[in-house]
């Protein structure tokens, strides 16, 4: 969704030119470079929706509902349908673009490839979707925080190995289900770190607005350090300044089998924790994208595309 004066301009410079002028817009939204340690995208986010989005503390019972709550993108809620659900055309796809955050420091979901550019998992699932769509999808890696609160404006909609939550659903809209998680513990291979009662009182690591760092939040006696890259937390870890980092399962298994022998992943399931769902984000009320996305997806899992992304990207990522 690039703003309609952006577009228009756009479109005025090109009758005036009448050259060089590019099928898209995409001066209109500048990319946001790697996520950074520094606070200026959290700062540029809405404020007034930040802290509601810092204090989703409970956010995994959210993320345990099933597929039907999830998907139900909308739903239920007609007078935030919006102007976009009226219409029964999205605008996020009007200029033939998906723009897309992500953060690209969740493996095997969303990392920085070999060329620089964000790739995983999810990037291959939502150009997937971007295809079935016929839009180009252009992909910003920007701080995971600063994701929700940017739907809308920055980028039209997010995929980031996302928990569907309460708090978020206050913001956004969540696609169907694609994936079901749980919070893992990644300790030093030789802890002894074995229940919830264990985490009392510790140095816990999380990356930043995460669900991890919600559930890390609620335990009682607990110092957490909050991380903009979750392989940060880990490297603290392994130096000796976390007791332990909780971060999502397919991430926790990557990180333990990029450093083996020095840290463990422990399931969730020792601790109590919930199973979580991901799903993509999307503008509040906008549900015509959202049906969209939605039948896309389908299409892909009935295709078996989805499984072969499953099986390229997340299968033996953790060996
Ligand atoms: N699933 C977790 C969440 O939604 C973590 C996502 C991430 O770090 N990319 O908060």
């Amino acid at each position: 969704m690039k703003k309609l004066a952006a577009v228009m301009a756009a479109a005025v410079m090109c009758i005036s030119a009448l050259a060089g002028c590019g099928s898209k817009a995409e001066d209109a939204a500048p990319t946001e470079g790697t996520a950074a340690a520094e606070n200026e995208s959290a700062a540029e986010a809405a404020p007034e929706e930040a802290p509601a989005e810092a204090e989703a503390g409970d956010g995994q019972d959210a993320g345990s509902g099933n597929e039907e709550e999830a998907g139900a993108a909308g739903s239920g809620n007609e007078e935030e349908a919006g102007a976009a659900g009226e219409a029964g055309v999205t605008e996020a796809l009007a200029d033939g673009v998906l723009n897309v955050g992500t953060n690209a420091e969740f493996p095997p979901f969303e990392y920085v490839g070999d060329d620089g550019e964000p790739d995983g998992f999810d990037i291959a699932l939502i150009k997937a979707i971007g295809e079935k769509l016929g839009v180009e999808v252009q992909v910003d890696n920007m701080e995971f925080a600063s994701l929700v609160s940017s739907i809308g404006s920055k980028i039209d909609v997010s995929i980031a190995g996302m928990t569907v939550t309460e708090e978020r659903q206050k913001t956004v809209d969540f696609s169907d289900a694609y994936y079901e998680a749980v919070q893992f513990v990644v300790a030093p291979a030789d802890t002894a770190i074995a229940s919830a009662e264990d985490l009392k009182g510790k140095a816990i690591g999380v990356q930043l607005g995460t669900t991890g760092d919600f559930i890390a939040e609620e335990i009682e006696g607990a110092t957490v350090s909050q991380y903009n890259k979750a392989v940060d937390a880990v490297n603290d870890l392994i130096n000796g300044r976390l007791d332990c980092v909780i971060i999502d399962k397919n991430p926790a298994l990557v990180f333990q089998a990029r450093f083996e022998g020095k840290v463990t992943a422990i399931d969730g399931a020792q601790f109590d924790f919930e199973a979580e769902n991901y799903a993509i984000a999307l503008p509040k009320g906008d549900t015509a994208l959202a049906g969209q996305i939605n039948t896309a997806l389908k299409e892909l899992k009935e295709d078996g595309t989805f499984d072969a992304l499953v099986a390229e990207y997340i299968e033996g990522s953790d060996e």
